[in-house]
């Protein structure tokens, strides 16, 4: 709504929301006042797109409830008192000393995000791997993507997903389970509406609830909630039976097929598989046919796979199909993992919470001894393995195994599953830091130390989207009041370490992408950013992994040094769209791993005193718990409150009407809510969006998968109760 006449001056950065990875120009007025938001025409992501978030994304820095200082009391829920930096990192770092030498290194923990920047996270890392040594360190990309790492680390021998948006133009059968683009990733399916419109291929739907994709879906597939195993498992049953797997990729690229195959034939023919995973027998012949005699066919997953008690078994069978029917690592053919946050690729990459920096393993000696002579100090620092992930960690805060905790950029009072057990374990922590870009962020009700950060493009570095794309955002502004960088808050935190381990750290976000580069070198290495630069990263918006210092010296010698490319020749300059496409994995024997996935119930299902399934996710308008999309205008007055979706047949038999309230009630606990009646959802089931605080969460029970400890948000049971509308 700004008119374009009154922008002097337009600055490049990258959206700061979804995984999509949207290149973003901010407006500034003569008077250097940042007034609007347009998508960046010359990237190849978004190509002039945003969605509502990304065009409102310049409304944060001036939005209510940040942080301007660092404030401290001696108790949760007195009244703060605003502290210097000095002040307020000194107690932090005394408190955390003082924790550590009383009950053990591990009694603190650390739980980050997936919003920092790329060089925060390897900073961050640094500090806490490095320096303070505790091993109860993990991000709440728990609760949104650590299925998917688990899953590809089992089949490929490493995380990364292996495709990329222009797989859509190529592929001629694509299968989404449990995502819903139009709201969780416009812009991907902009993307993917687009290349459907040129070229007609099949969209199958993989979803319990009619989503906005399933509507657009040519086949929709309303799977009983947790049980994708099963159909997976079916459509591999007609694969073989029908011999329609690609057997000369089987025999030279995996590993395990006749265990999978025996598996499949024996215990999982449509016929008895449909009575488990809700699907017709012919269905599940008819899409198996569709999948496997496509000349290239791939799969997109978020959520509805992830969050479950079988969330790595999904990945690792959705991974099954893909080599089964020889779909990795070619164009349309692959397994795209649709990630959540802006930066949970950067996490998973360089933060070290479940492993040491660039993919490497706590469990591997030489992984070990490489990172700890490249920060040059003992490698016995380092534990043998990974310690507590974010949901075991708030258990053991409960149990008092874990007395500290810092939280960066986090909402555990709203975000996480089982809310009185959070709220029991908040209370239960002898000393907590908040740091945040808003100090009315539910969660700082607890805290002793609250640290103010500065907002997305108020700090400069990298973010990886979905596809494997590293591009930068740069700083439009100076940090909002006495705010500062995360990347300055950890720098400094590491000089008040310097007594644990002497360790350099990079003064500046540029100085530590250096030190990544120099990590990430190594034959065979997925994981090498060693050819990107910030300028080329800027000047070819954007470069995919695996991008090598030799393919950057071949790409100037043919295209001239970054920053002077001609932006038609810089299309063919992005770096590796795709993993995997020689077929030699990250196993030691170079194969993938065809394992056989069996399924057990042991979902929170629906029985006579809670008949509903709860199922929940997200709305187009909010972002996470709302702590920046709920101080947005217009994302708010589109979506101003929690509401939940009733199937009218349920609400005639219960006797309830659309909009009135209602109280949810599960095994956990209740919470009141606005009915809308629509026929999105079945009989047995209702769905919350998850943004609201005192919501969703208070009823989800949160059974964790075993391999990924990511909870299974999607699958509870709760009973419906009227309320006296008086
Ligand atoms: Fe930002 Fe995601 Fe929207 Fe793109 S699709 S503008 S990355 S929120």
């Amino acid at each position: 709504t700004i008119p374009v006449k009154d922008v002097a001056e337009w600055k490049y950065t990258t959206c700061n929301y979804c995984s999509t990875g949207c290149a973003i120009e901010i407006g500034l007025n003569d008077k250097g006042r940042i007034v609007t938001s347009r998508g960046h025409a010359g990237a190849d992501v978004n190509r002039g797109k945003l969605c509502i978030k990304g065009l409102l994304e310049h409304e944060l820095f001036e939005s209510p409830g940040r942080g301007r200082m660092p404030l401290m009391r001696d108790k949760a829920h007195l009244p703060f008192q605003p502290a210097s930096w000095d002040v307020a990192l000194d107690k932090t770092a005394a408190k955390i000393k003082e924790i550590q030498a009383k009950y053990g290194r591990d009694s603190f923990a650390v739980v980050s995000t997936g919003q920092l920047l790329t060089e925060e996270f390897y900073t961050l890392g640094k500090l806490v791997r490095g320096q303070i040594g505790t091993n109860n360190y993990d991000g709440n990309t728990t609760l949104c993507m650590a299925s998917a790492v688990s899953g590809y680390k089992r089949s490929f021998g490493s995380d990364g997903p292996p495709g990329c948006y222009g797989d859509f133009e190529h592929t001629h059968c694509l299968m989404a389970f449990g995502s819903n683009l139009p709201e969780q990733h416009p812009i991907i399916y902009w993307r993917l509406k687009e290349a459907l419109e040129k070229r007609k291929f099949p969209l199958i739907v993989i979803d319990p609830r009619v989503t906005m994709l399933a509507q657009f879906a040519d086949i929709h597939l309303p799977i009983t909630p947790g049980t994708d195993t099963v159909l997976i498992n079916a459509m591999l049953h007609v694969i073989f039976k029908e011999g329609l797997e690609d057997k000369d990729y089987i025999a030279r690229h995996t590993n395990g097929i006749d265990e999978i195959r025996t598996l499949v034939l024996e215990q999982y023919d449509p016929k008895t598989a449909q009575h488990v995973c809700g699907i017709d027998e012919d269905r599940i012949r008819q899409v198996a046919r569709l999948y496997a005699k496509a000349p290239a066919a791939m799969s997109i997953w978020t959520m509805g796979i992830n969050q479950s008690t079988h969330g790595s078994d999904g990945v690792v069978n959705i991974n099954n199909l893909n080599l089964v029917t020889g779909n990795i690592g070619k164009p349309g053919g692959t397994s795209l993992s649709i990630t959540g946050q802006c930066n949970a690729m950067g996490t998973r990459e360089w933060s070290s919470c479940s492993g040491l920096p660039g993919y490497r393993a706590l469990e591997k000696e030489k992984d070990r001894k490489a990172v700890a002579e490249f920060w040059n100090i003992d490698e016995s620092f380092f534990p043998a393995a990974r310690g507590l992930a974010q949901t075991d960690i708030f258990p053991a805060i409960e149990s008092g195994e874990i007395k500290g905790l810092w939280l960066i950029a986090t909402n555990p009072m709203t975000s996480m599953p089982n809310q009185p057990r959070i709220r029991k374990a908040m209370e239960n922590l002898e000393f907590l830091v908040v740091q945040d870009v808003y100090e009315d962020v539910e969660t700082n009700q607890y805290s002793h130390v609250f640290l103010p950060a500065a907002v997305w493009a108020e700090k400069e570095g990298c973010h990886t989207n979905t596809e494997r794309r590293v591009n930068l955002t740069r700083n439009v502004l100076p940090p909002f009041a006495d705010s500062k960088a995360d990347f300055w808050i950890f720098n400094e935190m590491a000089q008040r370490f310097q007594d644990r381990n002497a360790i350099h750290f990079p003064p500046t976000p540029e100085g530590a992408f250096e030190e990544m580069k120099e990590l990430s070198k190594g034959a065979g290495r997925t994981l090498d950013i060693s050819g990107m630069s910030y300028d080329r990263i800027e000047a070819a918006r954007g470069i995919q992994w695996p991008y090598s210092e030799e393919q950057a010296l071949a790409d100037e010698a043919q295209f001239g040094p970054a920053g002077q490319f001609d932006m038609k020749q810089r299309m063919d300059f992005l770096g590796n769209p795709r993993l995997y496409t020689d077929g030699v994995f990250q196993t030691p024997d170079g194969r993938a791993k065809l394992i056989p996935v069996r399924f057990v119930n042991n979902n929170e299902c629906p029985d006579d005193e809670y008949p509903f399934w709860l199922n929940s996710g997200r709305v187009v308008e909010h972002f996470h718990t709302r702590t920046r999309t709920g101080k947005i205008g217009n994302c708010n007055k589109f979506s101003p409150t929690p509401y939940m979706e009733l199937n009218p047949d349920a609400a005639q038999e219960l006797g309830i009407e659309h909009q009135s309230y209602v109280r949810l009630v599960s095994r956990r606990g209740d919470a009141v809510v606005m009915v809308q009646l629509t026929h999105r959802v079945g009989r047995d089931m209702v769905f919350i969006p998850f943004h609201f605080h005192d919501c969703v969460n208070r009823l989800t029970l949160g059974l964790l998968d075993p391999y990924s400890r990511q909870p299974a948000f999607k699958q509870n049971a709760v009973r419906i109760e009227k309320i006296d509308q008086q």
